[in-house]
């Protein structure tokens, strides 16, 4: 796999670009329209300076600078896909929005190039058919800031070809990526089906009035030698995606979110990026 091309350059999608040209591929990526592509432009800026601060290695003296004009901009999609060898799509998390992407990509791309999805909610199998190629087919899911948090989680369907799942697990280690082989479709993959319950857990001992949040992130840290407890982790995440995820949930899981509107959204306390969630930063 050499031409790699990624559909959609928003927060992800330009990290997926940058990331794989950063490990020497050639990069096309594809956008709907100009401003898109402006901003991906300063999103490749932002990585290659945001990797020297993160020492990643390789990235000081211009090697982080040198990935950007490896990353070809399109708004043409047929042309974005013509010479792939693999496809990464990073486009809204929307089922018929992506559907409908696959379905013109699969005209205009060559009948061996792979189609991986980085959707972080949709199983792959509700997709498959709209590629037309259904065993040249797989979920590839990066994390945020995939530089430092490098897994890629693999997730085929019953369709997807074992050779092909092999190559993508391939191309995931040529990039820096710590391949995280998942033998069946699950929903949240490996790290989401872990940490949603375990948010969920600790948002009930607050809403029960169990104990405070520095009470609880203290003990997960000492008690397991992990780097952060759960509201260290939701101010990280959001507040504004816990509230949208819990309110979801059942009554138990209602209660915290109205918590977290009422004490938190509402005074605009939304986490690290707000500088102040559960604690200030
Ligand atoms: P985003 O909104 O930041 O970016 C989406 C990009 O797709 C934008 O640049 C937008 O212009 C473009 N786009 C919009 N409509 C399009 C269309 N019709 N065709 C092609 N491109 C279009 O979203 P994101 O956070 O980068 O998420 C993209 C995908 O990655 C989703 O499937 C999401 O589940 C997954 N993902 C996100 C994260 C995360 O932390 N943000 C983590 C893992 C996986």
């Amino acid at each position: 796999m050499k031409n790699i091309t990624v559909l959609g350059t928003g927060v992800l999608g330009s990290q997926i670009a940058f990331q794989t040209a950063f490990h020497g591929f050639d990069v096309t990526a594809y956008d709907i329209d100009d401003a898109s592509l402006e901003r991906a432009g300063e999103r490749f800026r932002g990585l290659a300076a945001r990797y020297v601060a993160d020492s990643v290695e390789g990235a000081a003296d211009g090697g982080a600078d040198a990935a950007i004009p490896r990353i070809r901009l399109t708004t043409d999609l047929e042309d974005a896909v013509a010479a792939a060898d693999l496809v990464i799509e990073a486009v809204p998390e929307n089922l018929e929005l992506k559907q409908g992407i696959y379905r013109r990509v699969a005209e205009a791309a060559p009948s061996s190039t792979v189609f991986a999805t980085n959707s972080s909610t949709l199983l792959p199998s509700a997709l498959a058919d709209s590629t037309g190629r259904p065993d040249r087919f797989l979920a590839l899911h990066f994390a945020n800031e995939i530089w430092s948090h490098n897994t890629a989680e693999v997730m085929g369907t019953p369709s997807t070809d074992p050779s092909v799942y092999a190559e993508v697990v391939e191309f995931a280690r040529h990039i820096g990526m710590v391949p995280i082989e998942i033998k069946k479709e699950k929903a949240g993959y490996l790290l989401n089906s872990l940490l949603v319950p375990f948010l969920q857990a600790a948002g009930e001992l607050l809403v029960d009035g169990i104990a405070e949040p520095e009470a609880i992130d203290a003990t997960w840290r000492i008690g397991t030698g992990a780097p952060a407890g759960p509201f260290e982790i939701y101010d990280i995440v959001g507040l504004t995606t816990a509230y949208n995820i819990s309110r979801m949930g059942d009554a138990k899981q209602q209660a915290f979110a109205d918590l977290i509107k009422e004490r938190y959204i509402d005074q605009g306390k939304l986490g690290v990026a707000t500088g102040e969630g559960f604690y200030t930063y």
